[in-house]
């Protein structure tokens, strides 16, 4: 097993309790091995792990770990079979998986899913980058807990290292530039996703976004559901007005919905897709709709302070999803951006900005990057503000009622914050200390 993290833990478990021998390395000093020598599994850190390679049969690797690892590299050369996490606990999950994949949308529309599911009767676990590996399904599987359908949130990097891996039913939500510092260009991020298909069969369902362009010709072997919010003409469920509906049949209007934003409408839609091929009813689908709350640091509203919203989209990692924000809201905005940098243009920005913004408020490294790149939109407050206590307190000392102050930083959140959780869950506490 190499990658001892959480999904890695996992894993070398899964395969203990299937009765394989593992042992695990990790070139650095994870937090978690504690579990490990607990289950009796033998271990190495801050070990490259390529003079452990003999009398290896297969070599697990966590999505964490780069291909390049010189592990991964030494062990194909040896003619080692190697295979990722997600593909493992596949393997051993004999219970049905949707799969999710996309950009941006996987935790939502893997939450969102899981509650459809599970508000219409039936048992089912969510699993994958949601932090609960597929390999602890797998375990809790083999222990007797009835996981119903797993729904699993499936990134590029685990996609990559599938093989076999072959969902009953797989929904692609959007492509758009991120990670690429990984896989190197867009071509091959597409591809790494794309696998979410790649073994599927007439007896799946492929749930494809219409009105995303990098999915535009793309045929699967699978029964094909696809979903617009942009009006795409070889659509299934489609917007009419601000209803959704299935083969033209109504089944929600939008604003019964508790989520926020056009961008929760394609998951919802999504979502719903995935229920349907499930054979849960329409009305069964359309109540868990209404009652699916927003989900953590994603696009959530976390008060009403004297007729200003504040919103806490912590989660918006990229351009991509502070884009989908703006586009979401009737409110003019107070924007909290910045970050760390993941070496992505802010220039496309500028439109939704100059639209939708009345402040800006920029943090942290990228603060002067963003500041010179968002100047053609023409905001009326400009803000460089030393953290994002500051960048609350003049938002919100600038918003007047009817507006919002939307934490939306395009950015991932290293340079101040252990994570975006730590950055949205201060930037709530902020909030709530303007509220007394
Ligand atoms: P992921 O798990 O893919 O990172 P999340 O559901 O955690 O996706 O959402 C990440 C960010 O993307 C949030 O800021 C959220 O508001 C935004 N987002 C969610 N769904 C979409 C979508 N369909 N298109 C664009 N942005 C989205």
């Amino acid at each position: 097993m190499v990658g001892l993290a959480r999904s890695g833990v996992a894993a070398a478990r899964a395969l203990k309790a299937n009765g394989q021998v593992v042992f695990g390395v990790d070139s650095g000093e994870p937090g978690g091995t504690a579990v490990l020598r607990e289950s009796g599994i033998d271990f190495e850190t801050s070990t490259s792990g390529v003079d452990r390679l003999d009398g290896v049969a297969t070599v697990v690797k966590s999505p964490g770990v780069p291909a390049t690892a010189e592990v991964i590299r030494a062990a194909e050369e040896r003619g080692i079979d190697v295979i990722g996490e997600l593909e493992l606990g596949w393997r051993l999950t004999p219970a049905p998986v949707v799969a999710v994949t996309g950009t941006n949308g996987k935790t939502t529309t893997t939450e969102l899913t899981t509650h459809l599911i599970r508000s219409a009767g039936r048992p089912a676990s969510a699993a994958g980058n949601v932090g609960h590996p597929l390999c602890e399904v797998a375990m809790e599987h083999a222990a007797g807990e009835d996981v119903g359908t797993v729904v699993c949130e499936c990134s590029s990097f685990q996609l990559e290292d599938s093989e076999l891996f072959s969902p009953e039913v797989a929904a692609f939500l959007n492509l758009r530039p991120d990670h690429l510092d990984r896989h190197g260009d867009m071509d091959r991020y597409r591809e790494a996703k794309l696998r979410i298909f790649a073994n599927q069969t007439d007896g799946d369902v492929a749930v494809l976004n219409a009105d995303e362009p990098a999915l535009a010709g793309v045929k699967t072997d699978a029964a094909e559901i696809r979903f617009t919010v942009a009006g795409a003409s070889d659509a299934e469920i489609t917007l009419e007005g601000e209803r959704i509906m299935v083969d033209g049949e109504p089944l929600i209007e939008t604003r019964e919905m508790k989520i926020l934003g056009r961008h929760n409408v394609a998951n919802a839609m999504a979502g719903a897709a995935a229920a349907l091929a499930l054979g849960i009813e329409p009305a069964a689908v359309a109540e868990g709709l209404r009652s699916f709350p927003p989900v953590a640091h994603r696009y959530e509203p976390v008060a009403e302070i004297e007729g200003v919203l504040f919103i806490n989209d912590s989660k918006a990692t990229n351009v991509d999803a502070t884009l989908a924000a703006l586009g979401s809201s009737d409110r003019r905005l107070h924007l909290i951006l910045g970050g760390s940098s993941k070496g992505e243009s802010f220039d496309a920005l500028v439109p939704a900005v100059a639209g939708a913004c009345r402040g800006i408020y920029l943090i942290g490294e990228t603060a002067d990057e963003i500041g010179e790149a968002l100047e053609p939109a023409g905001v009326e407050i400009v803000r460089y503000c030393e953290d994002l206590e500051a960048a609350v307190s003049e938002a919100a000392g600038a918003a007047i009622p009817g507006e919002a102050v939307l934490l939306s930083p395009a950015c991932a959140s290293f340079d101040q914050f252990a994570d975006y959780e730590e950055r949205g869950d201060a930037f709530r506490g902020y909030v709530e200390e303007l509220d007394v």
